[in-house]
């Protein structure tokens, strides 16, 4: 910011308007000198009087928004005279629904490969060989080994006496 008493450079809007720029001045903080073009598209599609009434109406926390929010607006019309933000907000909707098909599709394809392992998983559980069969087997290698067991201990005790 300039010094309180000495020359002020005037905002875009004022050095526009050809007048002086006093402190306080309520567009200045949104048009500074050295983009007298962002200022002139604002002027163009809002004009000084609009901005600074919506400037005087709004909360102190809403203002930077709304003349960002105006600044842009107005940078999009002067580049695009036909539709302006209208062009860009479609732009987006178009991509926003290409991504959606996009993530859709993304999703049944992971579905279908999540059902394929699950079926492929049940088949393999269903065809493994020998799930009864360990069961039995280990319950007659345990009766096989008891006996043993017995007969050894029956003979270490024998070797005692
Ligand atoms: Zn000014």
């Amino acid at each position: 910011m300039a010094a309180k008493d000495g020359p002020r450079p005037p905002c875009a809007a004022c050095k526009y308007q050809r007048r002086r720029c006093w402190p306080g001045c309520t567009l200045a903080p949104y048009f500074p000198a050295e983009k007298p073009k962002m200022f002139k598209n604002a002027h163009r599609l809002y004009g000084v009087c609009n901005m600074t009434r919506m400037l005087r109406r709004l909360r102190d926390d809403q203002k930077d928004d709304a003349m960002k929010s105006v600044i842009y607006e107005s940078d999009l019309r002067q580049r695009f005279p036909v539709y302006g933000c209208l062009g860009i907000i479609r732009q987006l909707q178009e991509q926003l629904k290409r991504y959606q098909d996009e993530l859709y599709h993304v999703n049944s394809l992971l579905a279908a490969i999540k059902l394929q392992g699950q079926s492929r998983n049940h088949q393999w559980r269903n065809q493994s060989p020998g799930r009864g069969v360990p069961k039995k087997l280990a319950s007659q290698c345990k009766q096989e080994c008891d006996a043993d067991a017995d007969v050894h201990t029956v003979d270490i005790v024998d070797d005692k006496h």
